[in-house]
């Protein structure tokens, strides 16, 4: 009896294949696995919750000991815990109706629809084409991916000047770059993830710059100077977490006279000063909105009350942008207004409000929120709505907005 122990012991320690393992250590990696059945290959996770750092929505890792051609069944649930006071955040955030599979972290592609759970969880199953591949809530966009995006727009543009923003209160470098000369007769401000968990906003930013650094743009480039930061949250967007209505406040609601965010401050100095030396044409925010909204853009709450320049600048932008933001979605023909956002204090301190609040009458300050529940909206089609907006822009720009 004694005799077959060690044979007992090397059976039970050498499965006949590898254990599957979960991993989330890396930039932007986020799940808290509640379950994993090495039998029926079946993982359940929920967004890991970052306390006081906003909504546990986003969710991203990678697998291994997976063989070509297992079914692997991924289940997502909502977070149990209160992301904030006694709010917990509503699953619908983090079920998008596929998962996004890579081999290679680079290609992204939709898993095949999720069905409804028990339990109000998603399910997806997906087929492993590797040893190892990554999945996530959507294509992902971190910090390495925005210093690989301007390493390339100064290589391949030598006029562009690359700049710290700032850094950030963890510590890390907020990028950017400015393309074209800086006393150029029209400025332009593009930026994205004031909400840390919206990656899809970040990729139509990069859709928008690698346009903005091609031939099609070599007219607007000539008369603009484009000043675009790939990431604003970039302590949230290298920790996985979501950002939104984080403690004190998110980024997106920080922008009055006493910023917690030192980017914020260091966004708000640059915009006053390009206005002040050359006036701001165009400032636009990029986000990603809630699972089944359109690709549309918030536009001022004033509108309809606007005149002169003013009205006709606003009016024009959603006009031209709706001709030309065409795939893979239409954007909306109209502006949409936060109106969720009910005082005029918490208006003020939006991005796009203080902007507006601190430019001229010929400045329009808008939000561009990419609808993201769709299998079409992948990096490519985010691509395409980023390269549609620089075709706004460049309509737009064209027509002089300052002129009386
Ligand atoms: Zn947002």
């Amino acid at each position: 009896m004694l005799k077959k122990i060690p044979w007992l012991i090397a059976a039970l320690t050498l499965p006949l294949h590898a254990e599957i393992h979960v991993s989330t250590g890396f930039e932007g990696g986020n799940a808290e696995v509640v379950s994993l059945d090495q039998a029926t290959k079946t993982l359940r996770i929920m967004p890991a919750l970052h306390e006081e750092r906003g909504w546990p929505c986003w969710w991203y890792f990678k697998l291994d000991g997976l063989t070509a051609g297992d079914e692997f069944t991924l289940e997502v649930q909502a977070q149990t815990k209160p992301f904030r006071e006694k709010t917990v955040l509503s699953a619908t955030w983090c079920q998008p109706k596929h998962a996004w599979i890579s081999g290679d972290g680079e290609t992204w592609t939709p898993s095949d629809k999720g069905t409804p759970g028990a339990d109000k969880t998603m399910i997806y199953k997906i087929k492993a084409a590797a040893a190892q591949m990554s999945v996530a809530w959507g294509p992902p966009f971190v910090p390495a991916d925005a210093e690989k995006l301007l390493a390339g727009l100064a290589e391949k543009l030598p006029g562009s000047k690359r700049f710290e923003l700032a850094k950030t209160r963890g510590g890390r470098p907020v990028q950017g770059i400015r393309i074209g000369d800086e006393d150029a007769p029209h400025q332009v401000w593009v930026g994205a993830r004031h909400h840390a968990w919206e990656a899809g906003g970040s990729q139509v930013g990069r859709g928008f710059v690698l346009w903005y650094a091609g031939d099609e743009a070599r007219e607007l480039r000539a008369k603009t100077c484009l000043h675009y930061i790939p990431i604003m949250d970039v302590d949230n967007a290298a920790l996985g977490a979501g950002g939104k209505d984080a403690v004190p406040r998110d980024h997106n609601r920080d922008w009055d006279a006493g910023p917690v965010y030192p980017e914020v401050a260091a966004a708000q100095r640059m915009i006053r000063d390009i206005h002040a030396k050359h006036g701001l044409d165009v400032y636009i925010d990029l986000h990603n909105p809630g699972h089944d909204d359109p690709v549309f853009f918030f536009g001022p709450f004033a509108f309809e009350r606007m005149t002169g320049v003013q009205q006709r600048n606003y009016q024009r932008w959603i006009d031209l942008a709706a001709a030309s933001i065409i795939k893979p979605y239409h954007v909306h023909p109209k502006y949409r207004f936060a109106n969720y956002v009910k005082t005029e204090e918490e208006r003020g301190r939006m991005s796009s409000g203080w902007v507006r609040n601190h430019t001229g009458d010929f400045t329009i300050s808008v939000t561009l929120e990419t609808g993201w529940n769709s299998p079409l909206m992948s990096v490519e089609g985010y691509s395409n709505i980023g390269a549609g907006l620089g075709r706004a822009l460049a309509a737009y720009i064209v027509e002089n907005p300052r002129r009386k």
